[in-house]
């Protein structure tokens, strides 16, 4: 069988990709190297913005409301441990989940599209032939890469920043309603920790700082005593133990023969301000789509699309 699309990396680009491709005819497939219960390194802050995104897609977000996440109404900027402001979105609600629950539901959504998924699908190499990509023994006329911020040769790739982050099952004090950040630094805003819901009794934690920081863990060690744990009621324990990721500042589509085209971290939509990628992913992936159609079905050149896009 020869796909319209392989796309390679099932997050949110990919998922959402294929979806979008899938809703207009397009047969797709997504290479996935993980299992299918694998959890990413993430804080799992869905904005509003990313949410609404969804929705204006087709993508109903009131089922996430029904497995185990929490709502979100706005966020509290704490400068070390003082608080320093409350920001309500006027209405507008977030939604603080697992990635592995937001992920299967955005997966199941492009199944819905007659989208195929395999798991266990590392690409390392893409081969072209007579104008046919073959890729882990799959073929298809175009190739999308959605494999996130890790490069494909798993080589450092410095323009990235990193993160850490875990989850911990716990009763807190904390407002549980809300994302709360503390800066470090009055000056830099380009490093904080995080602590905010994702479930009941379950709260993602974790730090990120724009530049390379040698003393990220301790950092993290540091605050998540501080600012954390110090206000647990009870016993607490880590669900998911803290990890590092990087996180996708670099464009990589001219990294390499093939890369042409990618979207989602891979392709550096991420925000360089805060390092939240979702909803960019999300954007990317749907922009890609609508991009691809009009050059298929109008046979129009790029350049040509590029123009009745902007309008
Ligand atoms: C610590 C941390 C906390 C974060 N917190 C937030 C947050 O709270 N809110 C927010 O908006 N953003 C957050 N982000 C950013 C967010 O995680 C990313 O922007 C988002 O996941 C990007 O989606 P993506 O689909 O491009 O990549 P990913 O979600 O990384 O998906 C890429 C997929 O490709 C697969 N893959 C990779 N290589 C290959 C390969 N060679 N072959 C096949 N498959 C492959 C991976 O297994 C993965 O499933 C955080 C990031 C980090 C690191």
């Amino acid at each position: 069988m020869i796909y319209d699309y392989i796309i390679i990396g099932g997050g949110i680009a990919g998922s959402v990709c294929a979806y979008e491709l899938g809703k207009r005819g397009q047969q797709c497939i997504i290479l996935e190297k993980n299992s299918q219960q694998s959890e990413k390194v993430c804080g799992g802050g869905v904005s509003y913005k990313a949410l609404k995104k969804l929705q204006e897609i087709g993508i109903s977000v009131e089922p996430l409301l029904e497995v185990d996440s929490k709502l979100i109404k706005g966020h509290v900027i704490y400068k070390n441990k003082t608080y320093i402001e409350n920001i309500y979105n006027g209405g507008k609600r977030s939604l603080g989940i697992q990635r592995n629950l937001f992920d299967k539901y955005l997966l199941d959504k492009a199944e819905q599209k007659n989208v195929h998924i395999k798991y266990g699908e590392k690409v390392t190499c893409v081969c072209k032939r007579d104008n046919i990509y073959n890729i882990n023994g799959f073929f298809a006329k175009e190739v999308v890469w959605a494999s996130g911020a890790r490069s494909v040769q798993d080589k450092l790739l410095r323009e990235q920043s990193i993160g850490i982050s875990g989850q911990i099952c716990a009763k807190s004090n904390l407002a549980d309603d809300i994302f709360h950040y503390w800066y470090f630094d009055e000056h830099n805003v380009e490093k904080y920790f995080w602590a905010f819901p994702i479930g009941d009794n379950l709260w993602n934690v974790g730090i990120w700082s724009r530049n390379y920081d040698k003393e990220l863990k301790r950092s993290y060690n540091e605050s998540v005593n501080e600012y954390f744990l110090s206000k647990v009621i009870g016993n607490w324990e880590y669900l998911r133990k803290p990890k590092a990721e990087f996180l996708g500042h670099y464009d990589q589509r001219n990294d390499g023969l093939y890369m042409k085209e990618g979207i989602g971290d891979f392709a550096g939509c991420c925000n360089p301000v805060n390092g939240g990628g979702i909803h960019y992913a999300i954007k990317s992936a749907v922009k890609y789509a609508i991009f691809q159609l009009e050059l298929n079905n109008k046979y129009r050149t790029r350049e040509q699309v590029r123009r009745i896009l902007k309008h």
